[in-house]
């Protein structure tokens, strides 16, 4: 990804800052400067801002190496302006390992916290009056940069065990919840309440702090989309590649011109092709790739030239719901169908939303 900064491998994790994330420099700079600052102040602001986000680092790692214990790996961490994600693979299943997950990322804050206890020099502090107090922490200083960075770590558990699912706090919610009642039923109402608690950050966001407005937008979407995704992975349940995949569709020879391609797509509904040669498969012809091809190669080059020779190739025998979280997160979503090692079918985005809204439309 070239919008982002790869900061390197740690523990076999990725470490990324999305570009983004320079933003919050601008607003920091802003801030400072309008409040009177000076140069010396931005410095000591930006460090701060650099120690948070090393902490918050320190978070998603304790969130990756929990989840590597239950066998989920990370494929990366990356800095956002409103914090971090570790991307996982998938999402927990069993809820007492999403909770030991969720609860890992803020524990390491507090960890950080009692380590910085010792250093903040907090009794100073806390036997000032409120004046001296004001003077003492106005801004931040190289005398009380360690209490500062105590403080966030604290705000950063309080902030992260608010209960907004998919906060920590609303996965350590859905987890309790999904103990009793089952994961779906569980995260319809983790979600609901997650939704609820980003329209009151929304809201009070857009008039104290634009940063709690925009963390509640991706609150309540995260919210949205993984519950529509429990949901839909609970209908598939049971469900095999076999039940959903298109059994009518068309083969390409890789020797076969583009034009040929073009043809298909424009006489039938079909638009990514499985390309087959001596009775194997080949590769795959992405409409995607086809429209530039077209452009740069020109309509009379080989398909053999365009097609993707590297694929997933799905068996018929595979729960529907793992080729469902293979689409998702591929940005190709079209694979090709096998049983004993035979090209059998093929399977899309769209034809899973038909079984969806069929499967739907059967319970009720
Ligand atoms: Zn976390």
């Amino acid at each position: 990804m070239s919008s982002s900064l790869n900061l390197g491998k740690y523990a076999g994790i990725r470490v990324q800052i999305h570009w983004t994330f320079w933003l919050l420099f601008l607003f920091i700079g802003f801030f400072v400067f309008t409040q009177g600052g000076s140069w010396q102040t931005l410095f000591w602001h930006s460090l701060f801002i650099i120690g948070i986000f090393f902490c918050v680092v320190l978070h998603e790692f304790g969130h990756a190496l929990t989840a590597r214990k239950f066998g989920i790996g990370t494929r990366n961490i990356t800095l956002l302006p409103i914090g971090g994600v570790a991307n996982l693979d998938k999402i927990p299943e069993n809820p007492k390992d999403e909770f030991w997950i969720a609860v890992a990322g803020p524990a390491v804050n507090i960890v950080i916290a009692s380590i910085l206890f010792f250093f903040a020099s907090v009794d100073t502090y806390t036997s000032m009056d409120a004046e001296s107090l004001q003077d003492e922490l106005g801004s931040i200083t190289p005398g009380n940069f360690l209490f500062y960075m105590l403080m966030a770590n604290i705000a950063l558990v309080l902030f992260n065990m608010i209960p907004a699912f998919p906060m920590d706090g609303g996965r350590v919610f859905r987890s309790l919840l999904a103990m009793k009642l089952g994961r779906v039923e569980a995260t319809r109402i983790a979600a609901g309440l997650g939704k609820f608690i980003a329209v009151f950050f929304f809201l009070f966001g857009l008039f104290y702090n634009i940063l709690l407005a925009i963390i509640a937008v991706f609150i309540w979407f995260g919210a949205h989309s993984e519950n529509i995704m429990i949901q839909q992975i609970a209908l598939m349940d049971g469900y095999k590649i076999r039940d959903a995949m298109i059994t009518e569709f068309s083969v390409l020879h890789p020797d076969k011109s583009l034009n040929h391609a073009v043809d298909r797509i424009l006489s039938t509904t079909e638009q990514d092709f499985v390309v087959m040669e001596f009775d194997r498969i080949a590769g795959i012809l992405y409409m995607a790739d086809l429209a530039p091809a077209l452009k740069t190669v020109g309509r009379d080059a080989l398909i053999r030239d365009v097609m993707e020779t590297e694929c997933t190739v799905l068996s018929t025998n595979e729960p529907l719901y793992s080729a469902y979280r293979k689409l998702k997160r591929d940005n190709r979503n079209f694979f090709p169908v096998t049983e004993h090692g035979r090209l059998v079918g093929v399977l899309d985005m769209n034809n899973i939303n038909e079984f969806l809204t069929f499967r739907s439309a059967f319970d009720y």
